[in-house]
């Protein structure tokens, strides 16, 4: 392909418009650009969807030579080499899966120069083949994605990124821009120092992501919930929802495929082809839901995931912020949302106490855990509290967040609490029993039952006062209180105690404002109000049109074998249903379309546009 020298200014832009059919660079994508194409190192931090690959991508097609991208995850290089290929750029990659056969072809495409992306995992570096491989090519630069495998301290830490930091040494000439969308500022230091990029120029975006609809409901019957979400909101669309363990992925599956949703689970238990195939299917097909523990998702790159349900509660909010940040890719409305209950506080605090360690690893575990109660509790706008705790000042509400769009009430729950830290300190005494939540909860409402008889416990003063509330707002008190550090659980069976802090409750010298539980789960009918500044909603009437282009999308997929989204993204679907361009020129305005796209779909697309008996 020619492209324009790297001395030309307009490089770039003439390439982002020609080859990815995009109309203007995004956020400070050109600054990068500029950078590293005039030889400089970048550290990128942008999060998930905020447009990283073409940070690296355009400066592989305007420099001389071939770009070498380091990226961890095997399973998805076809996909991204696919998505390459697809608009017409020649791209290639080497790993274990390879035959011989195409192995050597690669290899002698990389050497003559024939390609402009190779894509190798970092294990390949340690390899002497590779590198004197790499030694008989001209390497234009070198990209490192999902640079935060390289912190130690991560949980994606992954040992052979270490090596990376040789690629200086060896290629002292070439520039190098890591790429990550994980935030923290003591990872980015991690990144910097371990890869040898402290001279790197580092780009820091803003980790908002706008389109993403967060929202944290009461967690009753949570399958019931999750069903409801998918039904009302989310019909027909591809998600993620998230378990903690495998059982509960297993139950989920099952559960939704009964309810006639298409859902397929994926956990480190099943077998390493049970789990490919699913990852494939969900990658390659329209509309699946994929029921996963955390072990799923790094490095999806499928942008037209429309949700992420959590059924449980993240261990930390920097988790909690990556999984749901896979919605949405695309800059289309999509929904972060989470049930959240009294029984995952006390479930996380027991694994915290049990968990293996010394103090302080379980105290970091525990500071963890409390941010994210926060997150959950928190009467503010959810993304104020998520932006500000990765160090970005938030201003005021977002209007699209659970607490933006119905601000939720608080009130003075001192007296209730009292009475539930009077009624655990009355149980603590009898020191070798052990006694719940529930059991707390059904004396403070006076309920009769088998445990209250055998133990007495109609007889405690306590006994009978507290039916003024619920026994759903009774769980929010508990639920609050051991969020505030006001109670604690103890041992395998989840008993309540007090703690210091419980004292000044008691003694009058603390108010507690509680959230009010609603009557009823808040029903998010609401129109996402910050999402449609970013993208225009699809015309009622071009809703058919768009259901038809992309049954041909889904047609075309499956013929080429590549995921749907890499013949075309939603965005640009919806952009041609509502606009229905009439001829090829009119095609290839559309934002998504270039060159390559449009000599290859153009025909087909105007086809499906003029006919619409063509079957949906
Ligand atoms: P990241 O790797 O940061 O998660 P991607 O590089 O996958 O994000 O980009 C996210 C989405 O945004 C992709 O669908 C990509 O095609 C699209 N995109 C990126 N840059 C632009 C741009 N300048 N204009 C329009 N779309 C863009
Ligand atoms: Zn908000």
């Amino acid at each position: 392909m020619s492209v324009p020298g790297p001395s030309d200014p307009t490089a770039a832009l003439e390439t982002l418009r020609r080859v990815f059919g995009y109309d203007a660079f995004r956020g400070f994508q050109a600054e990068v650009i500029e950078h590293v194409v005039a030889g400089g190192d970048a550290l990128v931090l942008m999060p998930t969807g905020g447009g990283k690959s073409l940070c690296y991508q355009i400066p592989a097609l305007v420099r001389d030579g071939v770009a070498v991208v380091i990226s961890p995850l095997i399973a998805l290089m076809q996909d991204q080499v696919d998505a390459l290929r697809a608009v017409g750029v020649r791209a290639g990659f080497l790993n274990s899966t390879l035959d011989p056969d195409t192995r050597r072809l690669v290899e002698a495409e990389f050497v003559a120069g024939e390609i402009d992306l190779l894509y190798l995992a970092p294990e390949a570096l340690a390899s002497r083949g590779t590198l004197s491989l790499l030694d008989r090519g001209r390497i234009a630069l070198f990209a490192i994605d999902e640079a935060h495998c390289v912190s130690q301290w991560g949980h994606d830490f992954r040992p052979d990124y270490l090596t990376l930091s040789m690629l200086p040494e060896r290629w002292p000439d070439v520039p190098r821009i890591a790429l990550t969308a994980t935030a923290t500022s003591a990872t980015r230091t991690e990144i910097a120092t371990r890869l040898q990029l402290t001279g790197a120029r580092h780009f820091v975006a803003s980790f908002d992501r706008p389109n993403i609809q967060y929202r944290i409901v009461p967690k009753r019957e949570p399958r019931k919930q999750l069903l409801s979400l998918l039904r009302d909101e989310h019909p027909g669309d591809a998600g993620i929802v998230y378990c903690l363990s495998r059982a509960s992925v297993d139950k989920t599956a099952e559960f939704l495929v009964a309810n006639g949703i298409a859902a397929l689970p994926y956990h480190a238990g099943l077998d390493a082809a049970t789990r490919a195939r699913n990852q494939q299917r969900f990658l390659r097909e329209d509309g699946l839901v994929m029921v996963a523990t955390i072990a799923f998702g790094m490095g999806i790159d499928k942008p037209d995931v429309r949700f992420v349900a959590h059924l449980d509660l993240p261990k930390s909010v920097e988790g909690y912020y990556q999984e749901t940040g896979r919605a949405g890719r695309d800059g289309l409305p999509s929904t972060a949302w989470l049930a959240y209950g009294l029984q995952d506080v006390v479930q996380q605090r027991k694994m915290i106490d049990s968990s293996e360690g010394d103090l302080a690893h379980r105290r970091n575990l525990a500071a963890h855990l409390d941010a994210m109660l926060a997150l959950c509790e928190t009467v503010r706008c959810r993304r104020a509290q998520l932006l500000e705790y990765f160090g970005e000042p938030a201003t005021g509400g977002c209007g699209n967040c659970d607490t933006c769009l119905e601000p939720p009430e608080s009130w003075d729950g001192t007296v209730p609490a009292q009475k539930l830290l009077s009624t655990v300190y009355r149980l603590d005494r009898e020191r070798n029993q052990r006694f719940g939540a529930g059991h707390c909860i059904d004396i403070l409402l006076g309920k009769q039952n088998d445990k209250v008889s055998q133990f007495r416990h109609d007889q405690l003063t306590v006994f009978g006062i507290g039916t003024d509330l619920r026994e759903a707002e009774w769980r929010g008190v508990v639920r609050q209180l051991l969020a505030e550090g006001l109670l604690t659980v103890e041992g395998d069976y989840g008993t309540l105690a007090l703690t210091d802090a419980s004292a000044e409750v008691l003694g009058r010298r603390r108010t507690v404002m509680l959230r009010r539980e609603p009557e009823r789960p808040a029903r998010s009918a609401a129109k996402p109000r910050g999402a449609a500044t970013v993208v225009a909603e699809l015309p009622a009437e071009a809703a058919p049109l768009f259901e038809r282009l992309r049954a041909w999308r889904a047609a075309t997929a499956k013929e080429q074998g590549v995921p749907a989204y890499v013949i075309f993204h939603d965005a640009t679907l919806r952009q041609i249903a509502a606009d229905a361009p009439a001829s090829l020129a009119e095609l290839s305005r559309i934002s998504g379309v270039g060159e390559n796209k449009l000599a290859k779909y153009g025909e087909p697309i105007l086809a499906v546009l003029a006919n619409p008996d063509t079957p949906a």
